[in-house]
């Protein structure tokens, strides 16, 4: 039986109580949390264990990324100033070139970049399928293999072009019964139900201004029926909102309920412009939110509600988004992120940065139906922990460990595990090469920029 002891680290476990032991010992067993506890390791746990000195280190459960789109590691950048709805036009154009090879170069590097964050568990959105461009998931299955990460990948769709009132042109979509096949065709092919899956499929419709409400309805059924869960994008813009209200004469939880889409299976990105009673809403259906903070600044669609989300008890999720709106593809900043633009938007305190840190883990795993498995540090979950680096020149001397997280630099990362196997040692990736993966990255990217 492997078995790996985490000693001397500040250990915050993220459990219900939010226990921290400040010199604490944690045993690996098989890809599993063994022990967790204050002080060095009985000896009988000890014994024949492989040691990590996590001493100058905090300790927490691996990040959890509800929310992005690798492919975009491929067009960072462009369309600089603008608002959701105007870079969106701007891009659809350049991603409708792309093809599986190009997909699976960026989702690498872009999953590197989170490895190299702390991130354990990554919910990727797919939702551009130009026909005969190859198995655009198979390619994102492949690259976090590559990396080691888990990965939730959302086979996504768009079905409305312009000319039906879309905002997407008609040739970035598809036809509504084909993005229906191609997505049970996914679950059928790499859905892994059990407790230590690391590949999941999520059907996941794009937005309500580039889906039917026909593919609403139907990925709502199919999901149902195939037992995998749903996401799709949710009151991100006032944009947003005056769409719905001008083409369903409703706002986009209203919508959204009205197609079967608020529910426990259910999570969407942004949440941005909810009011109190969608957010009551939201929390007596259990619908999730992926706050994705630093995306939302980039195209200044606002600042979500998070107080009030976590005063309703909604599943809340962190999001990195796609790296054309958040070109630092990095997790652990957004916790950060998250603490202060909850301040500038509630007043002081609003967010701690434990609640922070909590949001990061324990809350990614809900929103992602994995509570059970992931999100903290407790015998019997997944050994998914981060180990992060707090005695150097940026932390030294900062007494509370979780404040360098939520408040401070982000930490360099000492080893990120993943099932108890390391990803991440030094801030560097183990199993792939990540100037491999960049010189990848840069040339997907120009070949991507000379199609359009
Ligand atoms: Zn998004």
């Amino acid at each position: 039986m492997a078995r790996t002891l985490i000693a001397g680290g500040y250990l915050a476990t993220v459990d219900a109580l939010g226990t921290e032991h400040p010199d604490g010992h944690l045993l690996i067993e098989d890809g599993r949390i063994a022990a967790v506890g204050a002080g060095p390791a009985p000896a009988e746990l000890a014994a024949g264990a492989e040691v990590i000195d996590a001493r100058g280190c905090l300790v927490t459960p691996g990040l959890v990324n509800t929310h992005h789109h690798l492919y975009q590691w491929l067009t960072r950048g462009l369309a600089q100033d603008a608002i959701l709805f105007d870079w969106l036009v701007a891009l659809y154009p350049l991603w409708s070139r792309i093809d599986a090879d190009l997909v699976g170069r960026g989702a690498a590097a872009g999953l590197a970049v989170l490895a190299r964050s702390g991130c354990t568990t990554v919910a990727d959105h797919h939702y551009v399928f130009p026909r005969g461009s190859g198995d655009h998931v198979g390619a994102l299955v492949e690259a976090a293999a590559l990396v080691g990460l888990r990965l939730h990948a959302s086979r996504g769709s768009m079905d409305l072009g312009a000319s039906d009132g879309g905002l997407p042109p008609d040739f970035a979509v598809e036809p509504t019964d084909a993005a229906l096949e191609a997505s049970a065709e996914a679950v059928r092919r790499y859905h892994d139900p059990s407790a230590d899956a690391r590949v999941r499929i999520v059907i996941a419709p794009c937005s309500p201004f580039s889906v039917t409400t026909t593919l609403l309805r139907e990925s709502a059924a199919l999901a149902r029926e195939l037992g995998v869960r749903l996401h799709t994008h949710g009151s991100e813009t006032l944009e947003e909102a005056a769409y719905c209200a001008e083409r369903f004469a409703m706002g986009p939880t209203d919508y959204l309920e009205s197609v079967g889409w608020l529910a426990d299976d259910v999570w969407t990105a942004h949440g941005v412009h909810l009011d109190a009673r969608d957010i009551a809403r939201y929390a007596a259906s259990g619908t999730g939110v992926a706050h994705c903070p630093s995306s939302n600044a980039r195209l200044a669609a606002g600042i979500a509600p998070l107080r009030a989300l976590l005063d309703s008890d909604v599943p809340v999720g962190l999001g990195v988004d796609g790296a054309a709106s958040n070109e630092s593809g990095r997790l652990a900043p957004e916790i950060r992120q998250a603490v202060l633009m909850a301040r500038l938007r509630d007043g002081a305190g609003a967010l701690g940065t434990r609640q922070a840190l909590r949001i990061a883990t324990m809350g990614g795993a809900r929103v992602l139906g994995r509570q059970d498995e992931l999100g903290s540090m407790e015998p019997g979950k997944l050994a998914d922990l981060a180990i992060w680096r707090v005695d150097g020149v940026e932390h030294a001397g900062l007494p509370d460990p979780v404040a360098a997280l939520g408040l401070a630099e982000t930490p360099p990362l000492e080893r990120l595990l993943v099932g108890g196997r390391t990803v991440v040692e030094h801030g560097e990736l183990v199993k792939a090469d990540s100037r491999r993966l960049a010189a990848d990255a840069a040339s997907a990217s120009l070949e991507l920029a000379a199609r359009a």
